[in-house]
């Protein structure tokens, strides 16, 4: 049995749900995780933010993606036979309409509460997935395909996290096996991705990008043999190919590079995703379907380094923090001050150096805040840089004959080098420098390391 995930980028139309279809009626046993269509996701957060001072504004939207959907079955539907539709058309009006008016509710209450809580903006992020899984069922049933509807809600269970909820194992334990109950009975189990439900029967979401682990959290629990990503490019490629055009698919990753490469910057997986695959051992494979024959990406246990630098991700809007202690005395206390500041306000650190007396953190702009500051200065003085950029190199070996670190900072040569992080057993390279830098650094060390000379 394997999981399928369709991405926004596969739920873009009419002419992309046939291909998913296609590409579905290729599995013996498959079990299918759909993301809202493109867009969508992002028009409901804005118009949950917008209902806050201005429903109309809000409704708008809200009438955007309804006649969008609409649109899309129409479309659909009309390559066959008005006959065979019928059924499937009204199943798809009605829900079109149930999942609207329910956003629509969802909106009026922020409008009235003149606020928009985490609970409820989770609520109406979650109307994508609801309306993309059921109305593909359908079209599934058009199409062929024994297609059944499962709603994330009876699935995923979580925490109360909201905006980024954490799975509950125990609860889910018990929850996945209806699906498996609906494989056994020849079922093609359809279910969006990203959103699930705590205990007390609210709306969560798994995060951005949540969908992909949807996928992997339940191929853990059924067991899958593989779980399959399929999006608009033919694997995880050795950079992002919108700012590197010579950028390629990398054949093989460990789950370990991966998750470095998610936590780096690919937009490309959710960075939770590997967890529940790799705990199992199950394989990832990432793939095209505007080209499924080509292999793609396959993320397992063991990757065989290539010896030079697997992938190279980067970072934007990052700032640089550096305390340094008044006294060098127990700096084991300083580092442990300050490491508590960070984790008392949550804040994921991406690049850490560390002299006696001082200690630099590199992090995303968006978590330097003027109580984390505060609190900062408790332990020495505070000086911040900001306008940063990280790149990484993942899976690079410093000490190899070749030695891509070494030509890094080469090829940095005339760039100021703010800091440089690297760790020999998860031969990852981080290197912050100023941000107008960065997207001419990557070019540049992207044609150096991974590009052939020719
Ligand atoms: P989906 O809607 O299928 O989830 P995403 O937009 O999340 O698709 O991810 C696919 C996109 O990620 C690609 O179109 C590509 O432009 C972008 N991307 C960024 N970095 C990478 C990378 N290293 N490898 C592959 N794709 C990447
Ligand atoms: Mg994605």
């Amino acid at each position: 049995m394997q999981v399928l995930k369709f991405g926004g980028t596969s739920m873009g139309d009419e002419h992309t749900w046939r291909n998913v279809l296609q590409i579905i009626s290729g599995y013996k046993r498959p079990v299918v995780i759909v993301s809202a269509t493109a867009r969508t996701t992002r028009q409901l957060i804005a118009a949950a933010e917008e209902a806050v001072d201005d429903y109309d504004r809000a409704a708008s939207i809200a009438q955007d993606i309804e006649n969008r959907h609409r649109r899309l079955i129409k479309n659909f539907m009309a390559n066959y036979p008005a006959g065979d539709t019928k059924s499937a058309t009204a199943t798809c009006e009605e829900w079109i309409s149930s999942c609207i008016q329910n956003l629509l509710t969802h909106l009026q209450t922020i409008s009235k509460e003149q606020e928009l809580s985490p609970k409820l903006k989770d609520a109406v992020a979650s109307v994508g997935e609801q309306l993309s899984s059921r109305l593909l069922v359908a079209c599934g049933s058009v199409f062929g395909l024994p297609m059944i509807w499962v709603d994330a809600h009876n699935i995923i269970k979580t925490d109360s996290e909201f905006g980024s909820a954490n799975p509950d194992y125990d609860r889910m334990q018990q929850s996945t096996k209806d699906v498996s109950s609906l494989i056994e009975d020849d079922h093609i189990p359809v279910m969006g991705g990203y959103y699930g439900q705590d205990a007390d029967g609210a709306t969560t979401t798994l995060g951005f990008e949540g969908s992909d682990y949807s996928a992997s959290l339940l191929g853990s629990f059924l067991n899958a043999q593989s779980i399959e990503i399929w999006t608009d490019v033919s694997g995880i490629y050795t950079c992002d190919p919108r700012v590197v055009e010579e950028a390629f698919p990398i054949d093989k990753l460990s789950f370990r590079e991966a998750t470095e490469m998610a936590y780096f910057g690919a937009k490309v997986l959710h960075p939770a995703t590997m967890l529940p695959a790799e705990q199992k051992g199950i394989p990832i494979v990432v793939k095209n379907i505007f080209e499924p024959e080509h292999p793609g990406t396959l993320i397992d246990k063991e990757a065989p380094s290539n010896g030079i630098a697997k992938a190279m991700t980067f970072l934007n809007e990052v700032a640089i923090i550096t305390v340094t202690s008044p006294h060098t005395r127990k700096g084991f206390e300083f580092l442990a001050d300050v490491f508590g500041a960070l984790k008392e306000h949550h804040i994921p650190v991406n690049v850490v150096t560390t002299t006696e007396a001082s200690v630099s953190v590199a992090l995303k702009n968006e978590y330097v805040a003027t109580s984390l500051l505060q609190k900062l200065e408790a332990s020495g003085t505070v000086s911040q840089a900001t306008e940063m950029g990280i790149i990484s190199l993942i899976g690079c070996a410093f000490n190899d004959e070749r030695l891509p670190g070494k030509k890094v900072l080469n090829i940095l040569d005339d760039r100021q080098v703010r800091m440089i992080s690297y760790s020999q057993p998860k031969r990852n390279l981080n290197i912050v420098i100023p941000e107008k830098d960065l997207l001419a650094s990557v070019k540049k060390i992207h044609q150096e390391i991974f590009e052939p000379e020719n």
